[in-house]
């Protein structure tokens, strides 16, 4: 467990822990989201929480990822039913990584949605 999660904060970084609800990784003894602590440390292949994103952000972090070969697991928070009734626009999309894809998949993240902001561009191709 020597790896650098984020790449945000150095130092004090002995241990993360996962919690299998919400399936996030932290370093409180709790789960900060359910306050669950029934919690163990991460083990690879663990799905873990990256980020939750509106609806245009998830499409081209899927693009990317994919270019990437990072997989991933998009569930979207309304659902199909739902986002009918609302338009698919207002859906947002929670993307989940394996563990050890964690790091890599974050740093996909950091660099897409700083690089949109600084661009003001978004990629004109469909799938
Ligand atoms: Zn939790």
């Amino acid at each position: 467990m020597e790896r650098c999660q984020t790449g945000r904060k150095g130092g004090e970084r002995d241990k993360v822990m996962y919690c299998e609800k919400c399936k996030r990784i932290f370093e409180e003894e709790k789960c900060p989201v359910c306050w669950h602590s029934q919690v163990r440390e991460p083990e690879p292949g663990d799905l873990c929480f990256l980020t939750e994103q509106d609806y245009v952000s998830s499409g081209i972090l899927e693009d990317v990822l994919k270019q990437d070969g990072i997989p991933y697991l998009r569930k979207d928070v309304m659902g199909a039913g739902m986002a009918i009734k609302v338009g698919p626009m207002l859906d947002r999309g929670r993307f989940y990584v394996m563990y050890e894809k964690l790091t890599d998949a974050q740093a996909v993240v950091d660099e897409l949605f700083t690089g949109i902001r600084e661009e003001a561009g978004q990629p004109a191709d469909q799938e």
